[in-house]
């Protein structure tokens, strides 16, 4: 049959209607126009595909003969549209499984289509059909979801498993907008995925995407949608194929997988090649208080803190543009207290087979804690070494005698250097002067049973044989029993102060004996003559002048003797001496000097002892008149005396204002005062303890202080009766 219409001569054409020769065909006859629209189909045609004809006119093809519409057929016309040929395919219906023959010719408007049903292509297709059968096989068996729509998006195949997903019979949905498939019929959204997606494929380009939809039997089903276009030999979009991949169990994995992201309590991120950031977990979002759309694209930067933000963001742009691994250490503020904490930041760029970078994942790990220490071990370090290299304190490590570690300020004072040093020269034991080796033990043992040892004043012998005053003090290092850590302070410019002051101290008294002791004589004189003159009133007078010059006369006295101490030149002479009879002279001085106290002694019967009279002497004093002067009048002051074979112990108790315990032991020292209230008006200069201390040391003995504040003093001194 021809496309064009029959050529009849004019009279038989006025009479006959060339259409109605169609009607009498057997073959089923079907005209189109270039978009497949229906212009014409004869009775036959609307019987093949059970309609009536009216219903056929006017509408695309594809859309109202399901029956017919197959791949084959789909193919056939748009051949026949774009060849301008003439041909026959045969193909088989789907619905009705029967074989047909179809005979396409152009038209000047599109293609005309002739159906035949042939029983004899059947057995020649049955072979056929055997090797064609693996095609039929796949598209049936294939699990995954496969469609075939036209460039307009008009579905012409689709696989069982996905109209058993639709719950629909394939007559109801071929030639029908793949956009209303019944799958997302009711969904607008992916609907509308779906016309993008047909437009872009139209274009040539392979379209990816992933659709959430629920099955006619209510099953949540993810697919993973690749639509590419299939071209003619023309190199013209012939139609589209869909395949919908099901990873409704991946994207289940997936959600897990992603829920445990979410959970670790890292901070995990992906980014794009460019460096932006598509994902951020959910601990990031809580940490930041910013909501995953904030921490999207650079969000997430401003989170970081401004001393650090330039520095992290020039490192990662750097990675991005080398493809190297990203490492930076920040600050991230926590977005509900405001606070900053540390984190390390690392990134890895994943790659395709073939190098190209698919996209950054990473983390971020707060290190805080470990940044805190190091920065505290820093600083720790930082201000031992200060300490080290303090040129006021010399500092040493010693294991036993040897020194193994020294700063400069030690070297300097010593004189010994570095190469001594590293040679184990220098034993701070072989550095003591033999008069401080005493001292210096007590020391060791103090550090040994109290990991610490009490500073005291003491000189070591520098390289050179020169004297070096210091103040040391120490402490046991942790981890070693035989390491100490001691410090030496360069006293040399204290003692040399002192030293002035006891010249000057020296000087002074001596230089005030002299005149006093002319004045003290020219009052006797003048009192002795005026006696003899019978003017016994003035001579009272001056009388009242001679104890005022006593005073002064023992404040020199006092003064003399702390600078000889000081000089070691307090001279003594030892005699034997009734000890007892010592202590009730000095009692009955005392008492009638403080006619306001009761000074009682307990008499210890005569025992003798070696010693210097005059210096034990004015031990006693000392302490009677403290006694009286530190107690308030009408109180009691107790002598007593205790003797063994070994030692006399004199004790001396006062119900006075008592000291304060921790400084029971200072009131030895050489001026040392009390610095309390109550004693402010109690003249003194805080020298007699410190004589007395030293006149009972240069005898062999001790002295010793109990007291309770407010409730008064006991002084304790031991002398052993042989020396
Ligand atoms: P002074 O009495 O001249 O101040 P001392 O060397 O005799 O100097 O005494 C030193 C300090 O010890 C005194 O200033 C005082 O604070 C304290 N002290 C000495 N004896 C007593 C005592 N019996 N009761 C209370 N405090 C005393």
């Amino acid at each position: 049959m021809g496309h064009d219409a029959p050529s009849a001569s004019p009279s038989l054409a006025a009479h006959f209607e060339p259409m109605s020769l169609l009607e009498t065909l057997s073959d089923a006859a079907i005209f189109l126009d270039a978009s497949g629209i229906i212009q014409y189909a004869n009775a036959k045609a609307a019987t093949l595909l059970g309609v009536e004809k009216q219903e056929l006119l006017g509408k695309i093809v594809w859309q109202c003969a399901p029956s017919l519409v197959t791949i084959t057929l789909y193919q056939a016309v748009h051949t026949a549209l774009y060849t301008q040929t003439s041909f026959q395919v045969e193909y088989r219906s789907p619905v009705t499984q029967a074989w047909l023959r179809i005979h396409l010719s152009r038209t000047s408007q599109g293609v005309a289509l002739f159906f035949a049903e042939d029983a004899n292509i059947q057995r020649r297709h049955d072979l056929f059909r055997q090797s064609t059968q693996w095609y039929q096989d796949l598209l049936e068996n294939l699990s995954e979801h496969v469609a075939l729509l036209t460039p307009e998006g008009l579905l012409l195949e689709v696989n069982p498993r996905s109209l058993t997903a639709a719950g629909v019979t394939r007559e109801e949905v071929i030639g029908k907008p793949f956009t209303q498939f019944p799958l997302w019929a009711s969904t607008p959204d992916i609907q509308e995925q779906w016309r993008v997606a047909i437009g872009q494929a139209r274009k040539g380009e392979d379209v990816h995407f992933e659709v959430e939809i629920c099955t006619h039997t209510g099953q949540d089903i993810v697919l993973a949608i690749t639509l590419t276009a299939h071209h003619d030999i023309n190199q013209q979009v012939e139609y589209l194929i869909c395949v919908g991949l099901d990873i409704t169990k991946r994207a289940y994995v997936e959600e897990e997988l992603w829920d445990l992201i979410d959970a670790i309590p890292h901070f995990v991120w992906i980014a794009q090649p460019d460096g932006t950031v598509i994902y951020n977990n959910r601990r990031l979002c809580e940490y930041t208080a910013m909501t995953p759309q904030q921490a999207q694209g650079d969000g997430w930067s401003t989170s970081l803190h401004p001393d650090d933000r330039q520095h992290a963001l020039d490192v990662w742009q750097a990675a991005i543009r080398t493809g190297t691994p990203y490492e930076v250490e920040h600050r991230i503020c926590n977005g509900n207290t405001g606070e900053y904490r540390w984190f390390l930041a690392r990134g890895m760029p994943l790659k395709a087979s073939q190098g190209t970078i698919l996209y950054w994942a990473g983390t971020c790990t707060d290190i805080d804690e470990q940044k805190r220490s190091e920065a505290a071990l820093r600083q720790s370090r930082e201000r031992v070494q200060t300490l080290m290299d303090s040129n006021i304190i010399g500092i040493i490590v010693a294991e036993d005698d040897i020194i193994v570690e020294a700063n400069d300020t030690f070297l300097r004072m010593t004189g010994y250097n570095r190469d001594d040093l590293r040679q184990r020269k220098i034993n701070w034991v072989q550095m003591t002067p033999p008069e401080y080796v005493t001292r210096t033990q007590q020391g060791h043992q103090e550090l040994a049973l109290h990991q610490r040892m009490t500073p005291y004043e003491k000189e070591y012998v520098g390289k050179d044989g020169s004297r070096v005053p210091v103040l040391v003090g120490g402490v046991m290092t942790r981890l070693n029993p035989h390491q100490a850590i001691y410090f030496a302070l360069d006293n040399s410019a204290r003692k040399e102060l002192e030293q002035r002051k006891d010249d000057f101290l020296n000087m002074a008294s001596h230089e005030l004996k002299t005149p006093l002791a002319v004045i003290k004589m020219r009052a006797q004189l003048a009192r002795r003559h005026l006696e003899k003159q019978g003017h016994l009133e003035v001579a009272a007078t001056l009388t009242k002048v001679e104890e005022p010059i006593r005073q002064i006369e023992r404040l020199i006295g006092d003064l003399l003797d702390v600078s000889k101490i000081q000089a070691g030149r307090l001279e003594y002479t030892y005699e034997s001496i009734d000890i007892n009879a010592l202590l009730h002279e000095t009692t009955e001085i005392i008492q009638q000097m403080n006619p306001g106290h009761a000074i009682v002694m307990h008499d210890a019967g005569p025992f003798a002892l070696v010693g210097d009279k005059n210096r034990l002497e004015q031990v006693f004093i000392n302490l009677l008149s403290n006694a009286t002067k530190y107690s308030p009048p009408g109180s009691t002051v107790e002598v007593a005396c205790d003797i063994s074979a070994e030692a006399v112990t004199v004790s001396i108790r006062d119900h006075g204002i008592g000291i304060p315990q921790e400084q029971c032991e200072k009131i030895f020292e050489r001026f040392y005062r009390v610095f309390d209230p109550r004693q402010r008006k109690v003249p003194g200069l805080g020298m007699g303890l410190y004589i007395v201390a030293e006149i009972v040391r240069q005898h062999g003995g001790t002295i010793a202080v109990e007291s309770e504040i407010g409730q008064g003093s006991t002084f304790r001194v031991t002398l052993p009766l042989h020396r």
